[in-house]
């Protein structure tokens, strides 16, 4: 389903859950809507689904306004975390379910489960109630019953907060190959990043009720457009005075918020760095073992920041001086941003 939001709004009472939040979505897109708890994206999946009318704003499903209909309507289908679940009905009565409520026939609804239960792999478990099931389970019974009206649209708020974390990788992966193969559009919300990235085409980040950006998890990443998404997204260094730095001293006049991620930073001795003419004098402050690499905090001018460095190199000793390389730094101008390589 192709979806259109225009300036959509929401309050409730005198708090703005949603501030004029506008997007596109093309058809067979898997959407993640991802942002810090109390964000709006909770609000903004309810307003899509009919739960909730938007103050002002439209929505579009294929170019016709929707705001008026009612959820069943709506051609959608959705899963929430807590299951929802039908406690006593089996597995292939709560995947009928939907089929059942559009009066379809007998064989029909036995053709369609069937189907079902072999995409989601719960062969096998068709008797089962929800409680014979483990918490990965349930959640695929909750996506076939989802799916099995053939929504247009599928909606999932946070599907896996519920589950362990390593069900939780194996069932995310398992949903992209899933929705890849349904070729439904999805949007699913998180507050996990990881999860965001790994599974999503898209991403929109909602924070404080504003969607800060949309775009391909990379976009994202590489060019973020606002502080809060480079910090949000990823690690980041945040420096008061960039243009104390070789390379970035014309920032002295663009008054800006400049961010760096650590794997722009590279540090070492005097024989490791290439280009010791771009490169400051820091010192080593801290070092972290982090498993595949170091994370070494260097001060520099007396501002501090992280950068990580390899196993395989000679390890770092504090309070040793080390040249300081940053070769990308995003910088922040109140609505403007830019992108300087060094
Ligand atoms: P979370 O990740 O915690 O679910 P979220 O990004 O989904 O957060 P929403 O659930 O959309 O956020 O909530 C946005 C804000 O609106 C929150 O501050 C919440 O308390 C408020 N809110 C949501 N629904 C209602 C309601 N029915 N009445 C009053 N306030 C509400």
């Amino acid at each position: 389903m192709h979806i259109i939001a225009k300036h959509l709004m929401k309050s409730f009472g005198s708090f703005q859950a949603t501030k004029d939040v506008s997007f596109e979505i093309e058809k067979g897109k898997l959407i993640g809507l991802l942002g810090p708890s109390g964000g709006g994206k909770t609000t903004i999946l309810r307003m899509l689904a009919g739960l909730e009318d938007a103050d002002s704003g439209e929505i579009l499903f294929h170019g016709n306004k929707v705001n008026h209909l009612p959820p069943q309507q709506r051609g959608i289908g959705f899963v929430f975390q807590n299951y929802a679940l039908f406690r006593h009905m089996s597995v292939y009565d709560n995947i009928a379910f939907g089929l059942t409520v559009q009066k379809r026939s007998k064989q029909e609804i036995k053709s369609r489960v069937s189907e079902l239960i072999e995409l989601t792999g719960l062969k096998g478990l068709e008797k089962r109630l929800p409680h014979q099931l483990s918490g990965g389970q349930r959640q695929r019974v909750a996506f076939a019953r989802a799916i099995a009206p053939e929504p247009q649209l599928l909606l999932l708020d946070e599907p896996f907060a519920a589950i362990d974390a390593k069900v939780r990788k194996e069932l995310r992966t398992w949903l992209k190959e899933m929705i890849n193969r349904v070729g439904i559009t999805t949007i699913f919300v998180t507050h996990d990043q990881e999860e965001a990235v790994e599974v999503a085409d898209e991403i929109m980040i909602i924070n404080q009720g504003i969607l800060e950006q949309k775009g391909s998890p990379i976009e994202i990443y590489q060019h973020p457009e606002t502080p809060f998404v480079a910090s949000f997204i990823g690690e980041s260094n945040q420096i008061e005075r960039i243009s104390d730095f070789r390379g970035f001293e014309q920032t002295e006049h663009f008054n800006s918020k400049a961010i760096i991620r650590p794997e722009f930073v590279e540090i070492g001795y005097k024989n490791e760095i290439a280009y010791l003419s771009a490169a400051e004098i820091g010192t080593v402050k801290n070092i972290y073992f982090r498993g595949t690499n170091w994370q070494v905090e260097v001060e520099v001018k007396g501002q501090k920041l992280y950068a990580y460095r390899s196993l395989e190199l000679e390890t770092l000793k504090l309070s040793d001086p080390v040249y300081v390389l940053i070769h990308r730094v995003y910088l922040f101008n109140g609505q403007n941003h830019r992108t300087i390589e060094n």
